[in-house]
């Protein structure tokens, strides 16, 4: 019998009438042959009563004393509800079903904590549950080390859960559940005009959601990808089939060949920091020792420029404060702009194509945005501007290259 793993988001659990929609898609599944594994997501967003946020918040801000292994065991307890609560549905509506941890799911993970790695999957308890009947409710981003310590994936890798479990018990397909009809060509908040994308390859989204399209988290596509798993983005209470990404060999479904540009992403919160290396220091020494002193802090950075007069790159905020501490005990001035976000016009098959950039600053400078720094790889241009400009700029670039249009 084929196997359907189908993973349903904070906001597709966050309320009883989506659960009741929850229900109804598990059950459909069901109803068609299929043998269901649900992964959820924690309760609602932000302040609802059971989100990750809220459960953050009874032990105070962030960068509190907490230790991390602490923080993994409160944060896993949102999951861990949502599946309960799932469970409760499923057996009120007269089918077997069995909640489990993360660990019970066999979810094994190195002891990261807060952005753990899944080093194994021992789904025997997941196929036991399914042989003996049951519908299996597994609480997504989160594991256990071998140890027996709870840890958590990162934030929004419930995604991830669902696929790892996925290939590990040789589904068929995942599904994600959120709330949009698919991955569009851009958010749909912050471009109205933004399309759905039927099919796509997990080479053009995987950059896109490294780029910050939260609609799915990237790790889930680089292990879908490695293992071939076929995933589908589906809108809750919707029957449309939404957005299939798998790899472009064929299949049951015709792909096209990647697009030039896929679709835009952004990601704001972003601060830039520039230092400019004076007569006593060299960038290139200087370099090594920001670097250095920034990754000993667990910093990570990004869109990163090194000449021999500047040095310039972007962090989030959150690191900012930490980051100007140390920043501080180097004899060089330092520039920290706070509030930038980064726009990205992605596309597989841009690579080796002539005059994407030259479209970029044009679509830009037609709308007015300043661009503060600029990356690129074989398949995406990013630009920095300010937050202030992030609605427009990723509008303009959405029009440029016509992802608005039906093609
Ligand atoms: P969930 O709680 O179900 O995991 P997320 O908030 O993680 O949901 O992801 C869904 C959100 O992703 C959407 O509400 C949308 O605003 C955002 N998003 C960002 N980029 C895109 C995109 N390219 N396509 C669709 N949604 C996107
Ligand atoms: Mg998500």
């Amino acid at each position: 019998m084929s196997i359907l793993v189908q993973k349903f988001g904070g906001s597709s659990t966050g309320t009883a009438a989506r659960r009741e929609q929850v229900v109804q898609h598990i059950l459909e599944a069901k109803a068609s042959g299929h043998e269901c594994v649900a992964v959820v997501s924690a309760m609602g967003r932000g302040g609802d009563p059971y989100a990750t946020d809220s459960l953050l918040q009874l032990v105070g801000p962030e960068n509190n004393q907490m230790p991390a292994r602490e923080t993994d065991l409160l944060m896993s307890c949102g999951e861990i509800i949502a599946a309960v609560v799932l469970t409760g549905h499923l057996l009120k509506a007269g089918h077997r079903a069995r909640a489990f941890t993360g660990g019970q799911a066999g979810m094994i993970t190195d002891g990261a904590h807060g952005n753990a790695r899944i080093v194994e999957v021992k789904p025997e308890r997941i196929k036991q549950a399914l042989r003996l009947g049951f519908i299996p409710v597994v609480a997504g981003f989160q594991g256990e080390t071998i140890d027996g310590d709870v840890t958590t994936l990162g934030r929004g890798s419930g995604d991830t859960s669902a696929v790892a479990l996925g290939i590990a018990l040789g589904a068929d397909m995942v599904e994600i559940y959120t709330d949009v009809d698919g991955i569009l060509t851009a958010d749909p908040r912050v471009e109205p005009n933004a399309r759905r994308l039927d099919t796509v390859t997990y080479r053009e989204i995987v950059e896109m959601a490294h780029l910050g399209a939260k609609v799915i988290h990237p790790r889930a596509i680089e292990i879908a990808m490695e293992g071939h798993m076929p995933l589908r983005i589906r809108a809750t209470g919707s029957t449309s089939l939404g957005t299939l990404v798998q790899d472009g060999l064929g299949g049951s479904v015709e792909i096209k060949s990647d697009r030039l540009v896929t679709g835009i992403a952004h990601v704001c919160d972003m601060v830039q920091v520039q230092l400019e290396a004076g007569d006593s220091f060299q960038a290139s020494d200087l370099a090594l020792l920001v670097f250095q002193s920034l990754a000993q802090a667990g910093i990570s950075l990004d869109m990163i420029y090194v000449s021999p007069q500047r040095i310039a790159f972007i962090m989030e905020q959150r690191w900012a404060e930490n980051a100007r501490a140390l920043l501080a005990d180097f004899p060089v001035e330092v520039h920290v702009q706070p509030n930038v976000a980064k726009v990205s016009a992605v596309g597989a098959g841009m690579r080796g194509v002539p005059g994407v950039m030259a479209q970029v600053v044009a679509a830009l400078q037609r709308a007015g945005v300043s661009i503060l720094q600029t990356t690129d790889s074989h398949a995406n241009i990013s630009c920095l501007v300010n937050e202030a400009d992030v609605e427009v700029a990723v509008q303009a670039l959405h029009c440029q290259f016509a992802l608005g249009q039906e093609r």
